[in-house]
């Protein structure tokens, strides 16, 4: 059913009727009973949205709530427990949600999907309670970046307009706050997992690459199906912004079906809709705008944000706004902390902080858009990594390695025999300090991990702040 009108504007009865027979559904007597498990941020903002609403709200957590949460779910009244899963209660729900932490092979999980009741993720819960402009970007690389870029154009095009998602506030919390006009969403694929109604009005995939695949069966088409779920209730009057350059993304297109507007970008070869690159320049063609923008004014840099920077582009075209604003607002962008971020500049050599790049494909965009010698650090909690995959752009890019982990032995393995020096660090401080030793003026050192930092950090944010102040205590 098609519950939007030509602009993209939506049908508010559709969402009357769908709660309604959602209530039906769930043949309330008196008031329907929500279970939540989980309670960080997605657990919290959908306990609040769900006594807004009129449910009955339990929220159970098997570890220690974090005060944060634990606060918030007091100053709310709701009712809930941690350390434990109380079970009957539980089984007795009309509704879960799970937060995106928990797996569908737990145990709990598979019992609660056995008597049938309904398993769904924050997105989905949240959906029938806005009627706002649903904008959500989705793929394994590039989502916070992509998200943030056009957040940064729709605010500056003066729209009403919230951020959230996997990224900052979940969506269900930002819906019990306040109604803008637009949700710009960066969407996981445990997010999408759990939808079963939930449709953006632009959605928008970035790129496929092999990643979280100990969720998915170790099968790569279970990966690459949730992420198309992002299109999954899409109509005819809704767009899918995809890359174009990627095959994952291309093959499933080829094979499958979706009824939304395809709206594809390339920085490969010439496109006559969508965005493309053409001599250092981004050109933008959609049915009610043409432009185009000089990749050089861009203030972040690099293959990869070209493609984010079309991605956002093309969203911000397709909801209307001046091509004057999406070219400043390109130039003006401060950049995601911990993505390539530029730390300082010592004695002429340049530090770079890309903590975030947790996988071989990231790291492949790090290294490709560095135009000085690079020291690389590297290491981390290896989540299967190929770095054969890196092997050009290494020999290409790197004039030495200093890893940074418990167990350097496959990087060391794969470089020793290409790269002159190879040196092994235990700590932020220390690798900071080799690599600067390593470097000359004119050099950059980059951290670009590839790997997951639980080793030796409590996250990648932990990792990046270690390594930034590092530097500034050189
Ligand atoms: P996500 O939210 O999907 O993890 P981020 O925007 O946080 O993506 O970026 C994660 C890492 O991937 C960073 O190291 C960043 O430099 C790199 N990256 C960003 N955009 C892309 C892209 N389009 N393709 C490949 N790598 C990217």
């Amino acid at each position: 059913m098609d519950y939007r009108n030509s602009v993209g504007s939506i049908d508010h009865s559709y969402f009357k009727s769908q709660i309604s027979k959602l209530e039906k559904n769930l043949n309330i007597a008196s008031k329907p009973k929500l279970v939540i498990l989980g309670a960080g941020e997605s657990g919290v903002g959908t306990a609040i949205l769900g006594l807004q609403k009129g449910f009955e709200v339990f929220v159970s957590d098997q570890s220690v709530i974090k005060d944060k949460y634990k606060q918030k779910l007091i100053e709310n009244q709701v009712d809930f427990e941690e350390g434990q899963h109380d079970e009957v209660r539980i089984l007795n729900a009309d509704v879960v949600m799970k937060s995106p932490g928990i797996p569908d092979k737990a145990l709990l999980i598979k019992k609660l999907r056995e008597k049938g009741i309904p398993v769904v993720s924050e997105i989905e819960f949240a959906f029938p309670y806005t009627q706002a402009n649903l904008i959500g970007i989705t793929g394994s690389n590039g989502k916070t970046t992509t998200t943030m870029l056009l957040y940064h154009i729709l605010k500056k095009a003066g729209l009403n307009v919230a951020e959230g998602g996997n990224i900052g506030e979940s969506f269900a919390g930002l819906v019990a706050q306040n109604q803008p006009d637009y949700y710009v969403l960066e969407l996981s694929s445990f997010q999408l997992d759990g939808i079963v109604k939930f449709a953006p009005y632009i959605g928008i995939i970035t790129n496929i690459t092999p990643d979280h695949l100990d969720r998915y069966e170790y099968k790569f088409e279970n990966y690459i199906a949730s992420k198309f779920r992002i299109t999954l209730n899409q109509t005819e009057s809704d767009y899918l912004i995809y890359d174009a350059d990627d095959e994952v993304i291309t093959d499933w297109l080829n094979k499958n079906k979706t009824r939304a507007r395809l709206v594809p970008f390339s920085i490969k070869k010439k496109l006559e809709y969508g965005a493309f690159k053409e001599n250092n320049e981004v050109k933008i063609i959609t049915d009610n705008n043409t432009f185009t923008m000089s990749i050089a004014s861009f203030a972040v840099q690099g293959n990869h944000n070209v493609k984010n920077t079309m991605a956002a582009s093309l969203a911000a075209t397709l909801l209307r706004v001046r091509k004057e604003t999406i070219r400043e607002s390109m130039e003006d962008f401060e950049g995601a902390p911990h993505r390539l971020e530029k730390v300082l500049s010592i004695r002429g050599v340049q530090f770079i902080n890309d903590s975030k790049a947790t996988n071989i494909n990231s790291v492949y965009y790090a290294l490709d858009s560095m135009t000085q010698p690079t020291v690389w650090i590297v290491g981390g909690e290896d989540k299967g990594n190929d770095y054969m995959e890196l092997m050009p752009l290494v020999r290409e890019k790197v004039k030495a390695i200093v890893c940074l982990g418990l167990d350097n032995r496959k990087i060391i393995e794969t470089y020793q025999n290409v790269m002159p020096v190879i040196v092994e660090t235990q700590g932020a401080e220390e690798a900071v300090k080799v690599a600067f030793k390593l470097a000359e003026k004119g050099d950059v050192v980059l951290l670009s991990p590839a790997c997951a930092s639980f080793d030796l950090f409590k996250n990648y944010e932990d990792r990046g702040n270690q390594f930034k102040e590092a530097v500034l205590k050189l």
